[in-house]
């Protein structure tokens, strides 16, 4: 039997089916909208206002911070992302959040970490949906001077056991909170808040008096000029220097009742919901720093000439920018989806963003130390800008969960001990 083809008259062409399917079915990757316009507006303030610094607020002392391209973010409202339209905000999820802070970081990851931490200081207050809370606590992000928080969750003896439920209990020394009248006295040390010496308050975790570890976690909105918070001393970081990671002291400071969020007891169940929208912002910011440091090396290898042919045709070269081109586009497909989770998921999920978070974290250290070696020398010193984003990109390896912690959540996923 012959099977002829028909031409049937008006039939759509391929290209017109393709141009049909588009329109029916945008691609799954397609940002909103009022995402995408974010994110160019981000790219321009850290082209124009971050880059230009980034060489001078890294070298500046470890107490210094640049209110200049504060003051600057907060004019495009990088610190009233999360507040609702209705009242002045740009009422942003944590979606939009972490595309704009991949935007700076792939500049400056510790000038993103300003922003990043303010934001996860006033999500607890916007998320408790307490209106006497959000009337004291959100107007200071509305006006026209900037104003920053932070969110107090390390400290002096308890590091990661503050973030492994199964480890609660076994948690030393924890800040206490003791019940006075209508409100608590707070007392113990709070280690590397970032923003803690420059905030106007503080969400701070303490535990309440007859708990053991931190199984009685609860979380106040803590006013930094309260009597009894001694700020400082600023930690001398290896990287992350545009931003000032503090040790606050808590001695005999009185908190109102009414400073309690999402009630006395509930700081645990808080913590981990923020934690599994923080850690999709996080794996955006290394996603950032894995993304800085391979343009940097892709204009390198570019231009670059040995043996009488660009870096990038030496096959050697050539498969370490391949390598490095996947995991800054694997990072990013990962925060993209934990973030769309994190936004649309209940109860919050913990594996996606764990999963990007552990993924992203090691590609930030990974991209940056390979396009070192691709500068050479050049690699090696300040003015080439790669070597910050090499000892940055360390940093957001610790922060919101360390391997190990993402281990411990990824594998409580797997083995379905938690969500
Ligand atoms: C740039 C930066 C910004 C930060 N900003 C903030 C902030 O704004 N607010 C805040 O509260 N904190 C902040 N931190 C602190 C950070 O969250 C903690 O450093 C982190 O949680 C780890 O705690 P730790 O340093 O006490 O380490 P430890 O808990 O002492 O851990 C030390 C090592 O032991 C491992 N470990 C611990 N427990 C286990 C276990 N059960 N199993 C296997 N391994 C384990 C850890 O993974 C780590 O490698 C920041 C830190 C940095 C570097």
């Amino acid at each position: 039997m012959t099977v002829t083809a028909e031409i049937v008259p008006n039939a759509p062409t391929l290209s017109d089916l393709r141009a049909l399917r588009a329109a029916a079915m945008p691609s799954m990757f397609d940002l909103p909208p009022e995402v995408e316009l974010l994110r160019d507006e981000v790219r321009e303030f850290a082209q124009t206002v971050v880059r230009p610094r980034v060489l001078a607020n890294d070298l500046a002392a470890a107490d210094d911070l640049d209110w200049d391209v504060v003051r600057a973010g907060h004019e495009i409202g990088l610190l009233r992302l999360t507040v609702p339209k209705e009242i002045g905000g740009r009422g942003m999820g944590v979606l939009g959040v972490a595309v704009a802070m991949e935007e700076i970081a792939a500049v400056c990851p510790s000038t993103a970490l300003i922003f990043g931490a303010s934001l996860l200081g006033q999500s607890a207050v916007l998320f408790s949906g307490d209106q006497q809370l959000q009337a004291r606590f959100v107007p200071p992000f509305l006006g026209d001077e900037p104003v920053l928080a932070c969110n107090a969750i390390t400290e002096e003896v308890s590091g990661c056991d503050l973030l492994i439920p199964e480890n609660a209990e076994l948690a030393a020394d924890v800040m206490t909170a003791r019940r006075d009248g209508d409100g608590y006295v707070l007392n113990g040390i709070k280690r590397f808040i970032t923003n803690g010496k420059v905030a106007q308050w503080a969400t701070v975790f303490a535990n309440v008096e007859g708990h053991p570890g931190a199984t009685g976690l609860t979380m106040f909105v803590v006013p930094l000029d309260s009597e009894g918070v001694t700020r400082g001393p600023v930690a001398d970081k290896m990287g992350y220097r545009a931003c000032l990671g503090t040790t606050l002291v808590f001695e005999d400071v009185r908190v109102p009742g009414e400073n309690v969020v999402l009630g006395e007891g509930n700081g645990w169940s808080f913590m981990s919901i923020q934690s599994n929208q923080a850690r999709s912002i996080v794996a955006a910011i290394s996603t950032g720093v894995a993304r800085g440091a391979f343009e940097y090396a892709k204009e390198f290898a570019g231009e670059r000439v040995q043996a009488g042919k660009p870096l990038y045709e030496h096959q050697f070269t050539a498969r370490k920018l391949a390598e490095m081109a996947a995991k800054v586009e694997a990072s990013r497909l990962l925060y993209l989806q934990g973030a769309y989770q994190a936004d649309n998921m209940l109860p919050a999920p913990v594996y996606g963003p764990a999963v990007a978070k552990m993924f992203a974290d090691r590609a930030a250290i990974e991209v940056s130390e390979e396009a070192m070696s691709i500068l050479g020398a050049r690699g090696y010193c300040r003015e080439y800008g790669v070597e910050k984003l090499v000892r940055d990109s360390f940093g957001a390896r610790i922060y919101e969960g360390t391997p190990e912690v993402l281990a411990l959540a990824i594998t409580g996923a797997l083995y379905g001990r938690r969500v």
